[in-house]
């Protein structure tokens, strides 16, 4: 397994604030980049000295790529598996792409977490109007209709309840396969971030507290306000499926907490760096960017440790960072990913503050 030293080249598939922030980990350690996105204007490009613009597909291009690297990783789970396919033929890929096949389609990431013993909502496969009937059926009202592949940040979703044109919401899919998920009356939203060495060893920081608006991640807090069996549970579930997937790098576990036994139902599994991990950059020893390269690279984990003993992470989101002045005034740290526009939804930046 090719372990790298500082000098070597990472090549990063995507050029949004992630890769942007992996990108400046690397070179704190002494590592260069090579970005791979197809939009011209993304925020990676600003901070890596290699750049490529093409399309995913581009085989070319991908080859290209692939040799002027050492190793490659990637800042979001839906790399085509053609893409994946045709650098694994040339160089690492760190995460292992299995775990994208994993993680691209819910109905295949909800199957995999039960096989672990881990709980999910109730989920059924939906593949026409009387298969979302007969599920309706057995998981009842209300329920959430999601597209299995290419949903993030709540796109993708309709919540159907006793009220809800069936047919009408269903047509609005486009004969997408969809699950239909059952509902969780959650008390919190919390997330496991964690790592896992080239030589197996796992690591995961303080639990994350999510809440979110308009299902986009709206502020972190952490430690998460749970019992610390549950903090143990959860961090427990991460760690066997980073073991199952055989799964090298961060990533993210998110989780509702139920009831006031809070007991823990599996959302999602995110195969990168994550949104609720950002808190760590300046919030703990090693942020989620180095802790990524570190495994990726074959070298060992940092800390976890938490710095203050709390730690929040606030997300600017669209016309928010219009009041970067106004944070900078502010005892905390900001980060603006640099993006040319600010669109509703899109995310800018962050703001972190470490109560000591
Ligand atoms: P997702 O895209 O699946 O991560 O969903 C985005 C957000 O929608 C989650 O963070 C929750 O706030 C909410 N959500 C998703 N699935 C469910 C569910 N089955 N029950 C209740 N809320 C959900």
């Amino acid at each position: 397994m090719t372990k790298i030293t500082p000098g070597a080249t990472i090549g990063i598939l995507g050029g949004g604030q992630l890769a942007r922030m992996l990108a400046l980990s690397c070179a704190q350690l002494g590592l260069k980049t090579h970005i791979f996105s197809p939009v011209a204007d993304d925020p990676a490009f600003d901070v890596s000295a290699k750049k490529t613009q093409a399309d995913f597909l581009d085989e070319s291009a991908l080859n290209d790529f692939a040799r002027s690297v050492d190793i490659i990783t990637y800042e979001f789970e839906n790399v085509p598996a053609r893409t994946a396919q045709v650098l694994e033929s040339l160089r690492p890929v760190r995460p292992n792409p299995k775990v994208l096949a994993l993680t691209q389609d819910r109905l295949i990431e909800k199957q995999f977490i039960r096989r672990l013993e881990a709980q999910t909502a109730e989920f059924s496969n939906i593949t026409d109007i009387h298969s979302l009937k007969q599920a309706l059926n057995l998981i009842g009202y209300p329920s959430i209709l999601k597209t299995r592949r290419l949903g993030y940040d709540g796109k993708g979703q309709a919540k159907v309840t006793d009220q809800t044109d069936l047919e009408q919401v269903y047509a609005s899919f486009n004969g997408a396969d969809c699950i239909l998920e059952g509902f969780v009356n959650f008390s919190k939203e919390i997330s496991v971030v964690a790592a896992r060495s080239l030589d197996g060893m796992f690591s995961a920081y303080d639990i994350c507290e999510n809440v979110h608006e308009n299902h986009i991640l709206s502020t972190t807090l952490v430690p998460a306000a749970i019992k610390e069996s549950t903090a143990q549970a959860a961090i427990h579930i991460a760690q066997k499926i980073a073991e199952a997937a055989d799964y090298v790098g961060i990533f993210a576990v998110e989780m509702f907490v139920v009831g006031a036994h809070e007991s823990l139902i599996i959302n999602e599994i995110a195969p990168r760096v994550h949104n609720s991990g950002h808190w760590t950059l300046g919030g703990a020893v090693t942020s989620q960017f180095e802790q990524h390269i570190r495994a990726i690279a074959g070298w060992p984990l940092g800390s976890t440790q938490r710095l203050g003993v709390k730690v929040s992470m606030q997300n600017l989101i669209g016309h928010d960072c219009e009041q970067w002045n106004k944070l900078l005034s502010s005892e905390g740290s900001l980060h603006l990913y640099g993006k040319k526009e600010s669109r509703p939804g899109r995310k800018m930046g962050h703001f972190t503050k470490i109560h000591l």
